[in-house]
């Protein structure tokens, strides 16, 4: 299956001329999306380029400038590139490895409206992301069939409104933020008119891959809602967040939003205490608490990125031995029909 609708949506509410004034519109528009051109950028061989363009069929190259600019030239290995960079591994198929692993569809309460556990719901807001990670659970996810526009917006609103036991909406995607900021605070708006609700959470990747998005107008409406606003980012290693990203997730925690991050388990990327402490004291130090670290879920194109239960086990026990427990993130997996995330076991089975 070849998922067609990774587009960047959202871009409805407000002009063209207005939206290229907007930085991170700008910087969004500026997205790597041939492979090509990421191998030239970073002075990679041009061998890697036939398997690259064959996978990107698959499932599109994106990434931003500014995350390119921090990964190292000529070095195939860099932990930053191999999360983005397609590769014709990805097209191999491995039992166990299917396009939906996580049981996202048959969640599905209404068009994009997914309802897995008690007290929270998680509305599909944006059909793509600033950046395609080639592990990505939701890399064949229909997202054509989940636009949160019209009848399924006012179904997902009426559907939230009738469950008083929901106290949390969880924004997901894609990646929400890159909706306009006119458009979230519409939408928060409406949210807010819920009673029963009481907190708004956010997941998103836009503030390691484009920090830019963390600017003004996007404060306004977070902050200025009666909702408890949680922005979950996601990076997964410590060079992903330097110095422009620090400085933008301590202005938003200091503006009183809770800030937690998620990381997937990858193979040759994090798989190692000292990578993952480093990790820990980064977020730490941008004002981020670690929040869960995700066995990879088993999506097709993806089982080079695996890391075994035993090895994920010994790695966070090394964990837990090196920081305080605060800054151990929780190892957990996805589990399709379990009531929350599942706890990964940390001692050696006997
Ligand atoms: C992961 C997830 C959540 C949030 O789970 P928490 O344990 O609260 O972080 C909510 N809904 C869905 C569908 C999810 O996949
Ligand atoms: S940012 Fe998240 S949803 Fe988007 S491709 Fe990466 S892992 Fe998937």
């Amino acid at each position: 299956m070849i998922p067609k609708t990774r587009e960047i949506e959202g871009a409805l509410a407000l002009p063209a001329d207005t939206l290229a004034a907007i930085p991170w519109r700008r910087e969004l528009s500026r997205a790597v999306s041939d492979p090509a051109e990421l191998l030239r950028l970073l002075e990679l061989p041009r061998r890697l380029l036939p398997a690259a363009e064959e996978a990107a069929r698959r499932f599109p190259l994106r990434v931003p400038r500014g995350f390119i600019a921090r990964m190292r030239r000529g070095d195939p290995c860099d932990p930053l590139l191999q999360q983005v960079l397609p590769l014709g591994r990805e097209l191999v198929e491995v039992a166990g490895f299917v396009g939906d692993p996580v049981g996202d569809l048959q969640a599905a309460a209404r068009p994009a409206l997914l309802h897995k556990y008690q007290g929270r719901a998680l509305l599909i807001v944006a059909g793509g992301c600033a950046v395609n990670c080639r592990y990505c659970f939701r890399r064949e996810f229909p997202y054509a069939d989940h636009s949160l526009n019209g009848v399924a917006r006012r179904e997902a609103l009426r559907y939230l409104a009738a469950d008083p036991t929901l106290s949390e909406v969880i924004l997901s995607g894609g990646d929400p933020l890159l909706w306009d900021d006119v458009r979230l605070a519409e939408l928060v708006e409406e949210l807010a008119r819920i009673p029963h609700l009481r907190r708004l959470r956010i997941h998103t990747r836009l503030p390691i891959v484009l920090p830019e998005r963390l600017d003004g107008p996007l404060l306004d409406w977070l902050n200025g809602s009666r909702l408890r606003p949680v922005m979950v980012v996601h990076a997964n290693h410590p060079r992903e967040i330097d110095g422009a990203v620090a400085s933008r997730l301590e202005r938003l925690r200091d503006g009183g939003v809770t800030l937690l991050n998620q990381a997937v388990l990858l193979a040759g990327i994090n798989d190692s205490a000292a990578v993952l402490t480093e990790l820990s004291e980064r977020l730490f130090a941008a004002g981020v608490l670690p929040y869960y670290l995700h066995m990879l879920d088993r999506v097709r194109g993806a089982a080079h990125f695996e890391v075994g239960r035993r090895e994920a086990g010994r790695i966070v026990r090394q964990l837990a031995e090196r920081l305080p427990g605060y800054l151990v993130p929780k190892l957990v997996r996805e589990q399709v029909g379990a009531s929350a995330k599942v706890p990964v076991e940390l001692q050696c089975p006997a």
